[in-house]
């Protein structure tokens, strides 16, 4: 498990969501998320939505389009009232871990807690089906009540030099459901150079030595000039204040007894779909 100063309660510990969404004249956090009961209307236009969308979606896009037609308040905000493009950009400018966590209680909500992952072992390589209880899930939250307070101010020794300035501290936030949301491919988590980037530009606000004036710290020209152990740094932060589930799982190989950790297949079609059900082993 990674390293987190940020507490982690299971799924079926928490009421709402992890971090909350924001009112935007106050800054205070709502944690409070519910859904529509999902029939066979909402079925029809989710089917129809993968249908329309020329190229295939990502796996984020796809949870982007699943959420804003099931749900219905989402903090502050009531989803039945707003069009689906205004629910797609209050969702995107949520907390990517709020929009993990309500995947995963939507998933409960709807078909139940019990979840069956095809897995392979890294080890033998044999192939078994991997029961999991998704309220056992770690959800890391942030105890905060206003927007502002989710940023946290890290001291860096030795200071990190972004666009040529000595840095001795950084602040990070969590990072948004945006970033996810706009990455290429399957490059969630990875250390892709692309993901760092974007990861970079939403989470890192500010530094002691730039005056950012609310614009994103790292502008393009900055990130070219940070080194190879201040990336690796700003990694670790970033991912210290990632919020939300923890999307891999402690796995036990049943035949070598290998125990691994692994990331499941958090799809649309497997998460939702008869194959993740433990009946249709
Ligand atoms: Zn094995």
């Amino acid at each position: 498990m990674i390293e987190k100063n940020l507490e982690s309660v299971p799924l079926r510990d928490i009421e709402g969501l992890p971090i909350g969404v924001a009112r935007e004249e106050s800054g205070e956090l709502v944690k409070q998320v519910s859904f529509i009961p999902w029939g066979w209307e909402e079925e029809k236009a989710i089917a129809k939505v993968k249908e329309d969308s020329r190229e295939n979606l990502t796996m984020t896009q796809e949870i982007t389009q699943v959420l804003i037609r099931l749900i219905k308040t989402w903090g502050p905000f009531n989803f039945q009232n707003m069009d689906m493009p205004e629910r797609e950009i209050r969702l995107r400018n949520s907390f990517f871990g709020d929009v993990w966590t309500a995947y995963a209680k939507l998933r409960v909500e709807a078909m139940g807690e019990l979840l069956v992952f095809a897995m392979a072992c890294p080890n033998c390589r044999d192939r078994f089906a991997f029961e999991a209880d998704l309220r056992d899930l770690d959800v890391f939250v942030i105890e905060a009540g206003k927007v502002e307070e989710c940023v946290r101010r890290y001291h860096v020794a030795p200071p990190m030099r972004i666009g040529g300035e000595a840095c001795s501290y950084i602040d990070v936030r969590p990072m948004k459901w945006e970033v996810a949301h706009n990455l290429p491919g399957d490059l969630l988590g990875s250390e892709d150079p692309r993901f760092r980037a974007m990861a970079f530009q939403d989470a890192v606000i500010g530094a002691d030595a730039i005056e950012t004036h609310g614009a994103v710290l790292f502008i393009e020209e900055r990130l070219e000039t940070l080194r190879k152990i201040d990336i690796e740094r700003l990694s670790t932060l970033v991912d210290e204040m990632a919020a939300g589930p923890d999307l891999a799982t402690n796995v036990k190989c049943p035949k070598c007894k290998f125990e691994y950790r692994a990331f499941g297949d958090w799809r649309y079609e497997h998460f939702f779909g008869s194959t993740s059900l433990p009946e249709s082993r």
